[in-house]
C-alpha cells in the first residue's frame, strides 16, 4: 500500500500516445534524448515524424539525436482554460521552436514568466517525466 503522503499525485493532463510514426521520438525522450527523423538519401532533418521524407519522398529515414538548442520562432501565451489539467499553470506559454538542426516542433517555454518570451530567444531542451511511460520535451530560456 502506498502512503498518501509520499504518493505523487496523478497527472492531470493529456498523455502523448505514440503514433506508428512518431513511437521512436517518444521512445527517445524516455532516455532523456531529443531525437528527429533523417533522411539518409538526402540529408533533410524535419518534424512531425513521418515515414517518407518530405523533401525527396525516401523511405531511408533514420532517427538522430539533435543538440536540443533552438530558438522560439513563435509563440502564444494561453490565458483561458481549455483543459481542467492546466487550469492552474495559466497562463503558460505554447511556442514553435526551431531547433538548430532545422526542425520546428510545438512546445512550452518554462523557468520564464510567459510575458517575457520573445521570438529568437535561445532555448534548450528540458525533460519532463510525466509517467512511467511519457516524457515530454520542453524548453527553458539558454543561460
Ligand atoms: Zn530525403
Amino acid at each position: 500500500m502506498s502512503d498518501p503522503q509520499t504518493t505523487k499525485s496523478a497527472y492531470a493532463k493529456p498523455i502523448p500516445v505514440p503514433s506508428h510514426e512518431s513511437r521512436p521520438f517518444w521512445e527517445a525522450l524516455r532516455q532523456h534524448k531529443l531525437t528527429m527523423p533523417k533522411c539518409s538519401a538526402c540529408g533533410h532533418r524535419w518534424f512531425p515524424p513521418t515515414l517518407l521524407c518530405p523533401s525527396c519522398r525516401s523511405a531511408e529515414v533514420v532517427w538522430e539525436p539533435v543538440s536540443g538548442r533552438g530558438k522560439v520562432f513563435s509563440f502564444v501565451n494561453f490565458h483561458r482554460n481549455y483543459h481542467k489539467g492546466f487550469a492552474d499553470e495559466r497562463p503558460y506559454c505554447v511556442a514553435v521552436v526551431a531547433l538548430d538542426e532545422g526542425p520546428r516542433m510545438i512546445s512550452n517555454v518554462i523557468g520564464i514568466a510567459p510575458d517575457e518570451v520573445r521570438c529568437d530567444m535561445a532555448v534548450e531542451v528540458v525533460y519532463e517525466d510525466i509517467a512511467e511511460t511519457a516524457t515530454l520535451a520542453k524548453f527553458k530560456p539558454v543561460g
